[in-house]
C-alpha cells in the first residue's frame, strides 16, 4: 500500500540504524512489519504527545508499551530523576532507594511478601521459572499460547494446539531441550490444565499466565479461570506464577491482583513500576523466596538491579498513583472505546473491543475473542490502513493488531478531541480494507 504521508528524517535514521542495527530496531515490533512504512523516531515527550524526528505530533496510545502510565516528561518523575542522577547512577551496593520501591510495591499488593529487583520483564519471568523450579524440585512449566512473557528461552514457545503438547520452539537458536519442559495449553482452557496435571502429575513446577492477557491483543481471562488456576496448582503442589509485567500497578494499584483476588505464589513485574527506566521485579511468598541467594540457594544477580535512577523514578511514579488517577485511567479508557465504537459502527466495520481495566484492543472481528487462535482469526488486514489512516493524523496506535492501546493520566479532553477527529477517515479506510 502507499502510506498517506512520507517521515523523511524517521526514514534517513531508519536507514542508518539498519546499517547497524539489526532490522533498524532493538525490539522487532518498533520496525512497523505488521503494518510496513517507516517507523516513526521519536525525539521527545511530553504528556499525552510524542512528537517525531520529522517535527509531527502525535497523541500517544502506546505510552510506551505502558511504562508511562502519568504521561511523558511527568514533572515530579523527572524532578525525582534529576534529584537521583545528580546523586551518583549506581554503586554496586545496596541503597535505600531500592528498599523503598520494594516498600511501596509489598503496600500495594498485598501477596507479595518479599520482592526481588531485576532490570525487565524477561529477567523477572525467568527467575521467577528457576525460582518455582528450584522451590518444587520439578522441571515442567505450563504456558499458554498467546502470553508473552519476554524472551526466556524456555517460554518462547507458542505453538502446539490440543492438550498437553510439547511446546516446540517458536524460534531459530532455541532448542527443543530449552523448551522440553514447556507445556503450551490453549488459553482459557481448564480442560486442557487438568489434563495436563492428569498426565503429568507431581512434574509440573509452576504454572505462569498473564494475570490477565494484553499480548495477543487484550484477551481477559473467563470468570473463575485464574482462581481455578491457583486451585489446579495448589492441589498439585505447583506454583501459580501470574505475570503482572503489564497489568501491575496500571489496571489499579494492586495491578489485576487488585481485581480479581487471586492469591498468586509468585508474581513478576515490570513496565509501570520502572516509571519509564528499566526496573522489574519478581516476589510473591516469602517462604518460596527463602530460597533465592544469598539467603538460599537458587542463584540469581544482577549488576544494575534496583539501580538508584531506575528506582527513584518508580517510586515517584507509584506514589502518583492513586485512586484518583486509575479513575481517571478508566474513565479516558472508556471515552476513547467508545469513539472508536462509534467510528467503526458508522462504517459497518465489524470489530470487538476488549477490555482488562483501562487495558483495550480494538479487534476486527465478531467473535468474543478467548484465545490466541480466535485472535488470529481476526480480519487483521483491516488495521494496517486504520492504523496509518491514524498516525498520518497524528495518532500513534501500536504498529500491530494484536497490542493492547495504553492511555495516560494526561490524556486530556484536547488529547481525546484530536482521537475523535482523526477516527472517522480511518475507520473508512478499515472498511474500504480488502484482505
Ligand atoms: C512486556 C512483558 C514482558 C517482558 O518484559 P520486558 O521488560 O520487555 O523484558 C513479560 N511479560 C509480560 C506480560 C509483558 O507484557
Amino acid at each position: 500500500m502507499s502510506y498517506p504521508y512520507e517521515a523523511p528524517v524517521s526514514q534517513e535514521l531508519f536507514d542508518r540504524a539498519a546499517a547497524v542495527t539489526p532490522g533498524g530496531v532493538n525490539s522487532p515490533v518498533r520496525a512497523f512489519r505488521a503494518v510496513g512504512g517507516t517507523p516513526r523516531f521519536m525525539v521527545s515527550g511530553t504528556g499525552p504527545y510524542l512528537t517525531d524526528a520529522d517535527g509531527r505530533e502525535y497523541v500517544d496510545l502506546v505510552c510506551s508499551w505502558g511504562p508511562m502510565i502519568l504521561g511523558h516528561a511527568h514533572p515530579e518523575v523527572v524532578a525525582a530523576v534529576q534529584d537521583a542522577v545528580t546523586r551518583g547512577t549506581s554503586f554496586g551496593t545496596p541503597g535505600e532507594g531500592e528498599v523503598a520501591l520494594a516498600e511501596a510495591m509489598v503496600a500495594r499488593v498485598e501477596p507479595l511478601e518479599q520482592v526481588r529487583l531485576v532490570s525487565s520483564g524477561t529477567e523477572a519471568t525467568m527467575s521467577a521459572i528457576r525460582l518455582a523450579r528450584g522451590f518444587t524440585g520439578r522441571a515442567k512449566v505450563v504456558k499458554f499460547a498467546g502470553c508473552y512473557h519476554g524472551h526466556v528461552d524456555a517460554l518462547l514457545a507458542a505453538a502446539g494446539s490440543g492438550v498437553a503438547t510439547f511446546g516446540l520452539p517458536d524460534t531459530p537458536g532455541v532448542t527443543g531441550a530449552q523448551t522440553g519442559d514447556t507445556i503450551v495449553l490453549p488459553y482459557n482452557d481448564l480442560d486442557a490444565v487438568r489434563a495436563a496435571f492428569a498426565a503429568h502429575p507431581g512434574q509440573i513446577a509452576c504454572v505462569i499466565t498473564e494475570a490477565s492477557p494484553g499480548n495477543m491483543g487484550v484477551v481477559p481471562p473467563r470468570d473463575g479461570f485464574n482462581a481455578a488456576l491457583k486451585e489446579l496448582c495448589t492441589a498439585d503442589g505447583a506454583l501459580y506464577v501470574s505475570d503482572e509485567v503489564m497489568t501491575g500497578f496500571r489496571v489499579s494499584a494492586a495491578g489485576w491482583y487488585g481485581l480479581d483476588g487471586v492469591r498468586p505464589d509468585l508474581m513478576t513485574f515490570g513496565k509501570v513500576m520502572g516509571g519509564g527506566f528499566p526496573a522489574a521485579a519478581f516476589g510473591g511468598r516469602a517462604d518460596v523466596m527463602a530460597l533465592l541467594a544469598p539467603a538460599g540457594p537458587v542463584y540469581q544477580a544482577g549488576t544494575l538491579s534496583g539501580n538508584p535512577v531506575a528506582t527513584a523514578a518508580g517510586l515517584a511514579q507509584l506514589r502518583l498513583l492513586d485512586g484518583a488517577a486509575y479513575a481517571r485511567l478508566d474513565a479516558v479508557s472508556a471515552e476513547i472505546q467508545a469513539l472508536v465504537t462509534e467510528a467503526l459502527g458508522k462504517e459497518g466495520v465489524a470489530h470487538r473491543i476488549q477490555t482488562a481495566g483501562n487495558m483495550f484492543s480494538v479487534f476486527f472481528t465478531d467473535e468474543d475473542v478467548r484465545d490466541f487462535e480466535a485472535a488470529k482469526r481476526q480480519a487483521a488486514y483491516r488495521f494496517t490502513p486504520f492504523f496509518h489512516s491514524m498516525l498520518a493524523q497524528g495518532v500513534y496506535l501500536p504498529p500491530s493488531a494484536f497490542e493492547s492501546w495504553f492511555v495516560s493520566t494526561t490524556h486530556d479532553e484536547r488529547a481525546v478531541e484530536r482521537i475523535a477527529a482523526a477516527l472517522p477517515a480511518a475507520a473508512r479506510a478499515a472498511a474500504e480494507a480488502r484482505a
